[in-house]
């Protein structure tokens, strides 16, 4: 019997803790590729695509120039200096719970998970792999190059897992800390678990409509329970 449930997870914050290690290797490869530290101070980039926050820092700095054209230099240039700050941190955090949570759901027939994520693929397999997390184990997979904004993201899932096993699955299940989460999985027909392990706390996710909402993703009977429902 292939898997009936989908379960897909954000990356930051949701899996691991970066420490806005993100943020900050945006700005070396801002330096590196156009000779500006591009600031994000006041900028919601909770939830969005690298691509979109990459697009908005161009227009927003007036380099007067078509970002499309200098996506692979600053995609290059990001990844070097992601792999540095990860160096100089010894590596990124596993989010609270979560290596149980993936060691649970990987003994469990009917679930495959995945990942949905802002995150270009390159750099987001990076994290993973930073974070000491085997990142073989998600197979129907959602990042950045896949859209133009977050709310595309669950049918690229779909498709996926489609194509691997012939058949949509009957439920999809988006895991991630902030409302755009939420509102992809919405977006996609899919249900949402938020958690609070991000910038958001409980309360603020419950306003999101989410399906379920913990403080961390503990592998607990109540969350176990809604994911095999
Ligand atoms: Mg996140």
């Amino acid at each position: 019997m292939p898997p009936r449930t989908l379960v897909l997870f954000d990356i930051d914050a949701t899996l691991l803790n970066t420490q806005d290690a993100g943020v900050v290797a945006y700005e070396m490869a801002s330096v590196k590729v156009f000779g500006v530290a591009f600031s994000f101070v006041n900028v919601p980039l909770h939830g969005r695509l690298d691509s979109e926050n990459y697009a908005d820092a161009v227009r927003r700095h007036g380099l007067g120039i078509d970002h499309v054209e200098h996506a692979d230099a600053f995609q290059s240039a990001y990844a070097i200096a992601l792999e540095k700050v990860a160096e100089d941190r010894g590596g990124f955090e596993a989010c609270p719970g979560i290596v149980s949570l993936l060691e649970c759901l990987t003994d469990l027939p009917e679930i495959q998970i995945g990942l949905l994520t802002g995150n270009w693929e390159k750099t987001g397999r990076f994290k993973i792999q930073a974070a000491g997390i085997d990142g073989t184990i998600f197979r129907c997979n959602a990042f950045a190059e896949h859209g133009e904004h977050r709310d595309e993201l669950v049918p690229v899932a779909r498709h996926q897992f489609k194509s691997m096993h012939g058949a949509v699955p009957d439920r999809i299940i988006v895991i991630g800390d902030t409302p755009r989460d939420v509102q992809c999985a919405k977006a996609g027909q899919a249900e949402a678990v938020a958690v609070a392990t991000g910038v958001f706390d409980a309360e603020a996710l419950r306003a999101t409509g989410a399906d379920l909402v913990v403080e961390n993703l503990s592998p607990t009977e109540g969350l176990l329970e809604f994911l095999r429902r």
